[in-house]
């Protein structure tokens, strides 16, 4: 009915920019990575401490957003 042109149906890699990133927003998928410091908690209750990120998928972030957001449990899984 409506033109939708915000509602981002998710999964496109690639589209989110640097300036527009959400810190607690994964650079991969773009949806919520449940990040503890992000959401005020310490670093060592975050998930990413217990779990293993393999190598590929940390190469699949988009340099420019290396160190800046982390990535999804979905995404850290290599889920594809
Ligand atoms: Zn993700």
């Amino acid at each position: 009915m409506t033109t939708d042109k915000t509602n981002a149906t998710g999964g496109a890699a690639g589209r989110i920019s640097a300036e527009s990133a959400n810190r607690d927003r994964c650079p991969l998928c773009g949806g919520p990575n449940g990040c503890a410091i992000e959401e005020g908690r310490p670093a060592e209750s975050c998930w990413c401490m217990r779990r293993a990120i393999g190598k590929d998928v940390l190469a699949s972030v988009p340099t420019s957003l290396r160190g800046r957001s982390c990535i999804c449990p979905a995404c850290a899984a290599g889920g594809k």
